[in-house]
């Protein structure tokens, strides 16, 4: 690997998070809906249908390109980029070619704790395409069907210069990108899902600052894959060089089984797309309006955000990129900051505690019944000594389940605000030295008594005390006693 400037550039298409397709009124939410259940004449691109573009496209792709520090082209103009491919009826895809809607960005991340800058070349929409779906076993019982439902589902394209430099750099700047979307509400970043998908182009050269032949590498769908698919492409290419012979310009597939790229066929080599001007849409002009409006929605970026939060509530850079990676968990941190001003000890919770039951029950913290609220009363708690760290766990547990505030759940359950059970002892003695006649029942067989001496101690402890802890004790102190 040594002696070789790698030179990297990455391609991320993302689903953008809208209620509707981009050219048609067809439902987005794909995930486990019955193949083509959700398409129309216009996404099927049936002769005739015409494309009306949903606006929330638009401000999603501005917003994006916004939030990147873009250069924002006055007009938006789509294209028809032609090719031929099953899973794509019209024999074209609406794309933007010559105007995207942004230029010239940049993406801050993070490696080895350095801040780093990549630019960005552009930024701009097209449709998904549908999708192919092999069936059964060798070629004579293979079927392939088309699922369309994905078909014009609204894409925002992001693409970068060839500013990076390793693969390490390569990862970290998509899981940033990915940060950054969920961040702006504009992707859900699922690449799982196949809803945010990358494409790199890598290159080796033996001189500084010069670029070498390019590879491109398709079909990476988890941060793990692009990260050893251009590992993989780095050292095949310096062993191509390393023998003097030259790198092939060409497009390479990642085959994650195997763990190795291999070279596509040719014809989805040729980028003949014959772009032309989409007769169907006309050309549309980027208000003032409109770009105050969603420069004003911005949030706050992660990378700001992390500094922020190591700043004022002296958190580690560790804790601070846990919490503002998840930018819901983010959110209920500072919102439970609101109430219980304790950053250490909250943040202390979250990570340890609800993170946990979170991964456990394959929830975020946004579709738990736990409000910032409940966690900041339950410490408020626990700060005060009423409760010990051990009940305050079981009380938190329960609230995700219930969505019941702590004092609800704690009187509910009977649990013990004495949970010292030390304290509660000494309490217990107390009233069998108070009540001798009663003790003395109790020992000749008199089964109430005890539970007026029961009723002694959680009088004692006003009502504080669980009352299975109070019996348990009492009849050991009884026991010990006679
Ligand atoms: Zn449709």
């Amino acid at each position: 690997m040594a002696g070789y400037n790698v030179t990297i550039g990455i391609e991320v298409h993302c689903h953008l998070s809208t209620q509707a397709k981009m050219f048609c009124r067809c439902g987005t939410d794909y995930i486990g809906k019955e193949p083509n259940s959700l398409t129309c004449p216009v996404c099927l691109g049936i002769p005739g249908s015409l494309p009306v573009l949903n606006r929330k496209v638009l401000e999603l792709a501005l917003k994006a390109a916004l939030a990147l520090d873009c250069d924002i082209l006055p007009r938006v103009v789509f294209h028809r980029k032609n090719y031929f491919y099953p899973d794509l009826p019209k024999g074209y895809q609406i794309s933007q070619y010559d105007f995207p809607i942004g230029v010239n960005g940049i993406i801050r991340y993070e490696v080895g704790g350095l801040i780093r800058e990549i630019r960005i070349k552009r930024v701009h929409t097209e449709e998904d395409a549908g999708k192919l779906v092999h069936q059964g076993e060798g070629f004579r019982f293979a079927q392939s069907g088309v699922d369309y439902n994905r078909s014009g589902i609204p894409l925002v394209e992001i693409v970068t210069e060839p500013d990076l430099t390793s693969p390490e750099e390569a990862r970290e700047c998509l899981m940033m990108l990915r940060t950054i979307v969920r961040y702006l509400e504009v992707s859900d970043g699922n690449m799982e899902e196949g809803s945010l998908r990358c494409d790199a182009n890598i290159s080796l050269s033996n001189t500084p600052g010069e670029m070498g032949v390019k590879v491109e590498v398709k079909n990476m769908n988890s941060f793990r894959s692009v990260y050893r698919a251009l590992q993989f492409e780095v050292e095949r290419q310096s062993s191509i060089l390393r023998s003097n012979r030259p790198v092939i310009q060409e497009t390479r597939h990642w085959d994650e089984m195997k763990n190795v790229t291999v070279a596509a066929r040719g014809k989805e080599e040729a980028e003949d797309y014959r772009y032309f001007p989409d007769p169907d849409l006309l050309p549309m002009n980027i208000s003032d309006a409109l770009l105050t409006e969603i420069r004003a929605s911005l949030t706050e970026m992660p990378l700001h955000r992390k500094e922020r939060f190591m700043n004022d509530y002296e958190l580690t850079g560790n804790e601070a990129e846990i919490l503002v990676t998840n930018k819901n968990l983010a959110d209920f941190f500072e919102e439970c900051l609101k109430d219980f001003r304790k950053p250490r000890l909250v943040c202390n919770w979250v990570l340890t505690e609800i993170l946990r039951y979170l991964n456990e029950e394959g929830q975020e913290i946004n579709q738990s019944k736990l409000t910032p609220r409940m966690l900041a009363e339950l410490l408020r708690l626990l700060e005060k000594k009423e409760i010990s760290g051990t009940i305050a766990k079981n009380v938190l547990e329960d609230m995700f389940l219930t969505g019941s505030g702590p004092r609800e759940i704690i009187a509910r359950k009977g649990i013990s605000f004495i949970s010292n059970e030390k304290e509660l002892e000494k309490i217990v003695r107390e009233m069998i030295e108070k009540n001798p006649q009663s003790v003395a029942d109790y020992l000749s067989g008199k089964e109430k008594a005890f539970n007026f001496l029961v009723g002694a101690v959680m009088k004692a402890t006003r009502g504080q005390a669980s009352p299975e802890l109070v019996k348990t004790v009492l009849a050991r102190e009884l026991q010990a006693g006679g």
